[in-house]
């Protein structure tokens, strides 16, 4: 008997299929897996830098994929500072700002999501700070001269029109709603200057920018206000510096004061430096006491000149808004009110005062220091 063999075409068992099929996409999820995570990824250290708001803004990040596009977040850097400064500048006048201080009516104005945000950050500082940081001041900041159009007067002028714009500032003429986002005055007249925390805002939506894309080592700078988080590799944390408040020209140098490593937190500084003018012989601070109308650390005519002035105050907190907001209230409230407020909420804040001295003599700075200031 003659075997015959079968020469219908083998059928894989179904049994063998499965395990192939398994083998191959193990195989697949390995390589993956290697390249991603096993396989050491190049790394460099990238920049972005520009004007912004009247000021310079910097951006150094570390440990960015040497393949990645860096072009592409620093195109996000700039919409993101575009957007506050076209939202929030006093000195544009379709800005959110400037069309609500044109507007005198006391019905909910529809402002950007990132402006009703901030006023609603700001108004909370306010309450904290019993007034001292108020966004309502504009109108102050104006008549003594440092508003958009620099517009500057004498002290008896200036002192005959302070009463009238009494009725025209305080925060709790002012509400903020976040959804819809909107703002709402209980005074026609009443305006807001976002300057003392929109450059913070802006260092906090940076840092948005950044974790979007997964950055996790960076230094954020605008104006003077900063953020860090991470580090620079095996050159360790970021160190920033507090400038000696040493008055001088704006692009002068003074010198570092104190070194810091932030952690992840952020820095801003608030001081009489760079910005202030001299009328009838008497310096003029762009930062005003909303409760007296008068710059702080004002010395009127006649009156002697004390032998040492606060030159600046710097706040550490964990969003840049809020140190940038803080910092301002401190340099209104001074070492010895804003030393009794920071010890009791918390706050880390560095006083340095300045000084005054005869004519020839270096100004010498006195550092006093919150309990939680590093
Ligand atoms: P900070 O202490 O942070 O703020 C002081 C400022 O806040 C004062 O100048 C005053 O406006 C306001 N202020 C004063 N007292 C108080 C108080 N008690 N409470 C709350 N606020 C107070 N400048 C230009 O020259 N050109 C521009 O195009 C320009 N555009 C800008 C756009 C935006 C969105 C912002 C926020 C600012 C812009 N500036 C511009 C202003 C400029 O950058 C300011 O010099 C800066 O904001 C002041 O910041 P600072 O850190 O020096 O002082």
């Amino acid at each position: 008997m003659r075997q015959v063999e079968d020469e219908s075409p083998k059928t894989p068992s179904l049994v063998g299929e499965i395990v192939r099929y398994v083998a191959v996409l193990g195989l697949a999820v390995f390589i993956v897996w290697y390249v991603y995570f096993k396989t050491p990824i190049r790394t460099i250290a990238c920049e972005a830098d520009g004007t912004t708001m009247g000021t310079h803004y910097a951006v150094k990040v570390h440990g960015f994929p040497e393949h990645g596009d860096w072009e592409v977040v620093e195109n996000a850097i700039r919409q993101s500072l575009d957007a506050v400064d076209q939202a929030m500048s006093t000195f544009k006048p379709d800005s959110d700002v400037c069309r609500f201080n044109a507007s005198e009516s006391t019905d909910w104005f529809s402002v950007s999501k990132e402006t009703a945000e901030v006023v609603h950050q700001a108004l909370e500082i306010s309450t904290l700070t019993e007034g001292a940081f108020d966004i309502t001041v504009g109108p102050l900041v104006d008549l003594w001269g440092f508003g958009p159009n620099r517009e500057r007067i004498g002290l008896a002028a200036i002192e005959s029109r302070l009463a009238e714009l009494k009725d025209r500032i305080g925060f709790d003429k002012l509400e903020a709603r976040l959804e819809p986002p909107a703002l709402k005055k209980s005074v026609p007249n009443l305006s807001i200057d976002l300057s003392a925390v929109a450059k913070g805002y802006a260092v906090d939506k940076i840092a948005e920018v950044l974790r979007d894309h997964r950055i996790d080592n960076y230094m954020i700078e605008v104006g003077g206000e900063v953020r860090c988080k991470g580090n620079k590799g095996e050159r360790g944390e970021w160190t920033i510096g507090i400038e000696k408040p040493m008055i001088g020209q704006p692009d002068e140098f003074p010198g570092v004061q104190r070194k810091l490593q932030l952690g992840d937190r952020s820095l801003a500084t608030s001081g009489d430096a760079r910005i202030f003018w001299e009328i009838d012989g008497v310096r003029i601070s762009h930062v005003i006491d909303p409760r007296t109308g008068y710059p702080t650390e004002i010395v009127p005519p006649g009156e002697k000149i004390p032998t040492e002035r606060l030159g600046s105050a710097s706040v550490i907190n964990s969003t840049c808004a809020r140190a940038d907001a803080l910092a301002t209230a401190m340099f209104v409230f001074g070492e010895k009110d804003g030393l009794a407020l920071a010890e009791k909420q918390g706050i880390a804040v560095l006083f340095l005062l300045r000084s005054e001295p005869m004519d020839g003599e270096q100004p010498t700075i006195r550092e006093a220091p919150s309990q939680a200031f590093p």
